[in-house]
């Protein structure tokens, strides 16, 4: 196999041009036509020499992602992506337009090892890693078909991010450094189950990104009820490395909460969740679930949501319902990729062909 060039730091392309026997001011040109340009043919990469185009495709690959599918909603400008990688796996992008610029939600992993009794991304189990390269490619290629200019981008499709811990945190390097798309690194969110490692790790990093820490119950027992990963890690132990990570990088954290109707949104679970959140300097996320037919679990009603946020706000905790965005195009968070492998007699499909129900054994 070839060597994955996008993935890259411009560090790393220097020593590789170097050992090439190239001069170094070849890496910044090569550097600004795959990250800048987001040119994925050598062939195109007009001002090198024919000899260089051809040296540099016989020992690299440029793995953009390509598109398979894409829908528009005509409510809001939401855009869903469903992107082929280079070995046929496929994973979702998401473009949201908000007033503060255009913000993609990107895929971490092809699958999720997690088994989130809620989500439909974890059905066949983990296939797969992404590379640094397969992330920003999301990114840039989305950028490329609408013609804007990504200002926010969101790790909250596919997969867990601090599950692929290397290739994320260097993704996020190479996003924000100053010779790529050089995002601000507050403008970038990772959303996470909760592994305990992963975010004292991250806390170290000196990143200025926001957390986003998927908690979805407030205490030990709800929490395992709907979170395979809480047996790994107790809430106590979750909770204290966001308090790490909010000390360390002064980053206030944004706890998600999937309301699912008469499981985690009754009366008790209002206080319990004020009790995490209040002494903290957080925004609570309310997200109606959604609905997972097989499981029984069903998204509360519009007002029931409403007076669960009321509880929150009168308590003092700073809370919001997230605006749901493309409605009209939309499934359940990873329902392209599965609708499109079972066609495609992908691993991952569902053998009964239903989303919701968790058919690999979660790994906790
Ligand atoms: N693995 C990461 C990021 C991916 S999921 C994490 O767990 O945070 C992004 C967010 O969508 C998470 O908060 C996740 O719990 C939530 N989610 C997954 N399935 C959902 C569903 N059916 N309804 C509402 N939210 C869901």
């Amino acid at each position: 196999m070839k060597k994955d060039i996008l993935s890259y730091t411009y560090g790393e392309l220097q020593d590789e041009i170097a050992a090439l026997g190239e001069k170094p001011f070849r890496a910044g040109q090569v550097y600004e036509w795959l990250h800048v340009k987001h040119v994925g043919d050598f062939a195109r990469m007009s001002n090198l020499s024919k000899a260089l185009r051809e040296k540099l495709a016989g020992e690299y690959d440029i793995y953009t992602v390509s598109p398979v599918e894409r829908r528009q909603s005509k409510l809001d400008g939401t855009n869903k992506f469903l992107f082929r990688l280079h070995d046929g796996n496929t994973v979702e992008s998401v473009l949201m337009r908000y007033k503060h610029g255009a913000s993609v939600c990107i895929s971490s992993q092809v699958g999720c090892r997690m088994g989130c009794r809620f989500c439909a991304s974890t059905l066949g189990g983990l296939e797969r890693n992404l590379a640094p390269s397969e992330m920003l490619s999301q990114v840039y290629a989305v950028g490329e078909i609408v013609g804007e200019r990504i200002s926010h981008v969101v790790v909250m499709g596919m997969g867990e991010p601090l599950d692929n811990y290397d290739n994320f945190v260097k993704f996020v390097r190479m996003l924000t450094d100053g010779y790529g798309l050089h995002l601000s690194q507050r403008n970038v969110t990772v959303s996470t189950c909760g592994i305990v490692p992963g975010i004292l790790d991250l806390a170290e990093e000196n990143l200025q990104i926001t957390l986003a820490l998927s908690l979805h119950g407030s205490t030990q027992e709800k929490r395992r009820e709907l979170m395979p990963v809480a047996n790994r890690y107790e809430l106590s132990e979750v909770l204290a490395a966001c308090d790490a990570y909010f000390e360390k990088t002064g980053r206030r954290i944004t706890f998600e909460y999937s309301l699912v109707g008469g499981v985690n949104d009754t009366d008790e679970d209002a206080r319990k969740l004020i009790a995490v959140a209040r002494p903290r300097n957080c925004h609570v996320n309310l997200i109606p679930v959604n609905p997972v037919r097989e499981r029984g679990f069903r998204r509360p009603g519009k007002k029931a949501a409403l007076d669960f946020r009321q509880k929150l706000i009168r308590a003092g905790v700073n809370a919001t319902i997230r605006r749901e965005m493309g409605t009209d195009i939309d499934g359940a968070c990873g329902q392209l990729r599965q609708r499109h492998g079972v066609e495609a007699g992908l691993s991952t499909s569902c053998p009964d062909g239903k989303a919701g129900i968790q058919t690999k054994k979660p790994e906790f």
